[in-house]
């Protein structure tokens, strides 16, 4: 059986207590490897390496530092259908979005920090009269944690280590215990481009045992976590009173608001999409769908006939749609809702039902599912759910919307759709929401801030907030005479 290993000062190591973790397939069920279930003695040996290797890697040129990063992307491109097969294997996704979606933007993540950090500056304030000069420095915070989810291993992995190693940090990485095998491929790559030992490590275990090492290490400077809302206040309970610096990317219930004059095939095609990619577990996807009236019936028949469509299937098979759920607690965490939305009077439209997919019968399948929800507050409207289901309601008026779109606690995306500028305006300025998208979903410009607001999250990553987060401001003020 394969066997994950840690990856501290360069070297593949056993966890110190040798316990081992089981790591299933979701597409048959079985268990495929076995992985560290490290110990805060084996966080401890992982910030040693880093701590040991951040005066040199702090004071590497950003010449040296960005040509690594650059290297690790090229050879992520290189092992693209390698790590492609892993990321699927693992995770349970189609092997068509790890070879489309997933391993691309890994790479991108690291060839976007690499080059973003030789264009970072920071600004200089001159008081005139007072004869002074003020600059501000950007300096590396020393050794950082990054703790990453499941739903998009390598891809979130990256977003979180690349900016953190190109600002001069090194760190102690974790990603999550249900998918760990691409972060264990990610430490090979490393050594192969050249980074130098100890620069990063990653530690591989439980959330509430190697996760939370990490979070209560009082030299650990900041941690970068994204996950669920509900860890992220933990969290953060336990990095406050150390004054860590945190970023939290956390969950969503994102609405999908459809007016009747939108652009109506490229709607639903994406619609679809933003629906079910990745079996519903992006933190992004639309869950909860608004729809003008008028256009209702026809929206509701075309998406129940679209998503019927949908092949349910092995991962591996290149005409799978939906791959198989990430666990089988997961699995069973989302049939809970689509029984809980028959309790709250919701009509399921289509799917709600496991699938038993033939020569795979004990993996995690589910039918991508459309509720008809009776009112906006019902909790399979409110609560993230994170699989292949979706609510659909009709609205009447723009203020409508809005408010049943701001209704819920979450605020991390928004998708609109409608071709009439002024609207476009008026609702985006009024969405809560990090991120809205007018006529498209997931459309991404690594640029741009990222992040969510109320329970979805505190700060913003990508672009230079992200090297802004990795680094302290100090400013030298300086007299003249
Ligand atoms: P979790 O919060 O369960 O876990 C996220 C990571 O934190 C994992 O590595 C996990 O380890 C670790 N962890 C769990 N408990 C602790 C703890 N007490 N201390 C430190 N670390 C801990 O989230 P999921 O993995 O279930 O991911 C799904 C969630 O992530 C959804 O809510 C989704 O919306 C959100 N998400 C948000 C995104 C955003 O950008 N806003 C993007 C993608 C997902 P382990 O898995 O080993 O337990």
């Amino acid at each position: 059986m394969k066997k994950i290993q840690n990856y501290i000062n360069g070297e593949f190591r056993d966890p110190i207590s040798d316990d081992w973790l089981e790591n299933y397939d979701p597409s048959t069920g079985e268990v495929y490897s076995k992985i560290p279930n490290s110990s805060m003695d084996d966080v401890e040996l992982a910030y040693r390496s880093a701590e040991a290797a951040f005066e040199s890697w702090s004071n590497t040129t950003l010449e040296k530092r960005s040509g690594i990063l650059m290297k690790i992307a090229s050879l992520i491109d290189e092992q693209l259908d390698r790590l492609a097969a892993a990321e699927s294997k693992d995770n349970g996704k189609p092997l068509s979005l790890a070879i489309s979606v997933d391993i691309p933007r890994a790479s991108s993540n690291f060839r976007f920090f690499a080059h973003a950090i030789t264009q970072f500056s920071t600004e200089a304030h001159e008081s005139i009269g007072l004869n002074t000069m003020n600059f501000t420095l950007r300096q590396p915070l020393g050794v950082v944690g990054c703790i990453s989810p499941w739903n998009l291993p390598l891809y979130l992995f990256t977003w979180k280590i690349a900016p953190a190693l190109a600002a001069g940090n090194t760190v102690v990485a974790k990603p999550s215990e249900v998918t760990p095998m691409t972060a264990f491929l990610l430490g090979e790559i490393c050594n192969e481009a050249g980074l130098p030992k100890g620069v990063l490590n990653i530690v591989h275990g439980m959330g509430p045992s190697t996760g939370h090492s990490i979070v209560s290490h009082p030299n650990i400077k900041a941690i970068s976590f994204t996950g669920g809302t509900k860890t992220g206040e933990h969290i953060a309970k336990i990095a406050a009173p150390m004054f860590k610096k945190l970023s939290l990317e956390l969950g969503g219930k994102n609405p999908n608001i459809i007016f009747a004059d939108c652009n109506y095939d490229k709607m639903l095609a994406v619609t679809l999409k933003s629906s079910f990619a990745n079996q519903g577990q992006i933190c992004l996807c639309g869950s909860r769908i608004f729809v003008e009236r008028p256009l209702y019936n026809k929206f509701k028949e075309d998406l129940v006939h679209k998503t019927k469509e949908l092949k349910v299937g092995d991962p591996f098979d290149a005409k799978t749609n939906i791959g198989a759920l990430v666990s089988k607690s997961h699995l069973e965490k989302v049939q809970s809702y689509i029984d809980l939305a028959k309790e709250e009077g919701g009509t399921i439209l289509c799917g709600g039902n496991r699938v038993i997919v033939d020569g795979f019968e004990e993996g995690y399948y589910l039918e991508p599912t459309v509720i008809e929800v009776p009112n906006d507050l019902c909790r399979v409207n409110q609560e993230e759910i994170f699989g292949p289901v979706v609510t659909i309601m009709a609205f009447d008026t723009e203020e409508e919307v809005l408010k049943m779109a701001n209704s819920v606690k979450y605020g991390l995306s928004a998708t609109l759709w409608t071709e009439n500028i002024n609207r476009t305006m008026r609702i985006s300025k009024k969405l809560e929401a990090g991120i809205v998208w007018v006529n498209t979903w997931l459309n991404r410009d690594l640029r741009t801030p990222f992040g969510g607001m109320k329970n979805s999250g505190v700060g913003r990553e990508g672009g230079f907030e992200a090297l802004k987060f990795f680094t302290e401001p100090k400013n030298i003020c300086i007299r003249y005479d």
